[in-house]
């Protein structure tokens, strides 16, 4: 430790200000990552309660791969198409409409 970090470069930050700035920013990681948990989650939510609102209005349609059993929800809305392959495994649900 002696001598090593005398920076003769008085512009060079110090080994205590190098680790100050690198608390800093693990402490901001940290608080990005916490809130990015806190957006998923909420997203989670909202998703769930999409689903459960549009199946109780009847208006999700459920149906199960064939080929991998990956289960698709799609909303019965307007614009929204029924999904011709299997999100998860390509496996062709249907004939394209045209
Ligand atoms: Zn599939």
């Amino acid at each position: 430790m002696r001598g090593e970090s005398m920076a003769r470069d008085t512009k060079k930050p110090t080994v205590k200000q190098m680790q100050a700035l690198l608390a800093e920013m693990t402490t901001t990681l940290e608080q990005q990552n916490q809130m990015l948990r806190v957006v998923f989650a909420e997203c989670d939510k909202l998703n769930m309660v999409m689903v459960r609102m549009l199946e109780a209005q009847g208006l999700l349609h459920k149906e199960e791969c064939s080929e991998c059993g990956f289960k698709i929800n799609t909303p019965l809305l307007e614009d929204i198409a029924l999904p011709i392959n299997c999100p998860a495994c390509e496996h062709k649900l249907r004939d394209e409409e045209e």
